[in-house]
């Protein structure tokens, strides 16, 4: 089958109903509609096999996941989806492969009405790369530099959970249902949206873990945070793993958690359809803290870096 047939076969549907794509799929560019007065905000990631999977993953989560890492940005910044290009890189052609990539790929998509109007294909190691296109109001973006001292700090979720199913996994345990958060993420869309109309004074994704990722925050608003053990929402299998070995690094730096960690004025809640827990708040100073139940400082275990 040529790159040509497969193209049309696995990917030309995925172009949803939008109105603003006047050309998807099969030209040598999409040609599409940007919103009067609105900023495009665009992102892109890549999944290696072996690096950010597992090679035995299933096709459909695979699909689902290269969509959802790159909708769990926008929902950072508080932007709603709206186009993606899909570039991939396949050793051979994998009919059910594809057609369950595709499929997992298209639900998602579905879901919160994005279009794939184009890529690349081509023959290689597997990796496969989304850019992902929205849109958000001028003023309304979820800045990471943006916190100030006093703000309270707040995750949406369990934090952990991806972590100690990748655990069990590599150890060649059954991680049940935890499979379903590290394989198949829900991106906190409408979550970021409400925030951004609530005036959310920052807000990052967790993909490397909250410490790592919370450093950010503080790194680039140029304050510290004080985090508290205790308050780190975890489910149940998490917050028994923790109690048992004693190992809370799997929640507070484990990666792939895809919830939101974001900061409010103190004395503001979460707006109406955001479910998040308070775990602690912006300081003067520099650097993530976290104390334990007598707010003794815990030793910070260091999140997922690549190059490190
Ligand atoms: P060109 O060589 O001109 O870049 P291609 O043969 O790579 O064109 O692609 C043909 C059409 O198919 C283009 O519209 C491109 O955007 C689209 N396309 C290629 N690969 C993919 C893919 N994996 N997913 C979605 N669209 C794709
Ligand atoms: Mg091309």
């Amino acid at each position: 089958m040529a790159e040509f047939q497969l193209i049309e076969r696995y990917f030309s549907g995925l172009s949803g109903t939008r109105q603003d794509v006047a050309l998807g799929v099969g030209d040598d560019c999409a040609l599409l509609e940007a919103p009067p007065g609105m900023r495009l905000a665009m992102t892109m990631d890549t999944l290696i096999a072996g690096r950010h999977f597992l090679p035995d993953v299933a096709p459909r989560a695979l699909g689902h996941k290269v969509l959802a890492v790159n909708l769990s940005d926008l929902a950072a910044m508080g932007a709603r989806p709206a186009w993606a290009l899909l570039s991939i890189s396949l050793p051979a052609i994998d009919h059910e492969w594809l057609s369950a990539f595709s499929a997992g790929f298209s639900a998602l998509a579905a879901e919160h009405d994005v279009a794939l109007v184009g890529g690349d294909t081509c023959q290689g190691h597997m990796s496969i790369t989304l850019q992902l296109t929205g849109f958000v109001e001028p003023g309304r973006a979820l800045r990471r530099s943006t916190a100030r001292p006093g703000d309270k700090i707040y995750v949406t979720g369990t934090l952990g959970d991806a972590a100690l199913a990748l655990k069990r996994l590599l150890a060649d345990e059954d991680p049940g249902d935890l499979r379903q958060r590290l394989e198949q993420p829900c991106p906190r869309i409408a979550e970021g949206r409400a925030l951004s109309g609530a005036g959310a004074t920052s807000c990052i994704d967790l993909s490397d873990g909250l410490v790592a990722d919370l450093g950010h925050i503080c790194q680039q608003s140029g304050c510290a945070a004080r985090i508290l053990l205790e308050r780190i929402p975890m489910s149940a299998q998490v917050r028994e793993y923790v109690s048992v070995t004693g190992d809370f690094a799997l929640a507070v730096a484990g990666g792939d958690d895809y919830e939101l960690c974001f900061t409010l004025p103190a004395g503001e809640a979460p707006p109406d359809g955001v479910e998040a827990a308070c775990i602690g708040e912006m300081l003067p100073g520099q650097g993530v803290e976290l104390l334990d139940a007598r707010s003794r400082a815990l030793p910070l275990p260091r999140g997922w870096e690549h190059f490190a």
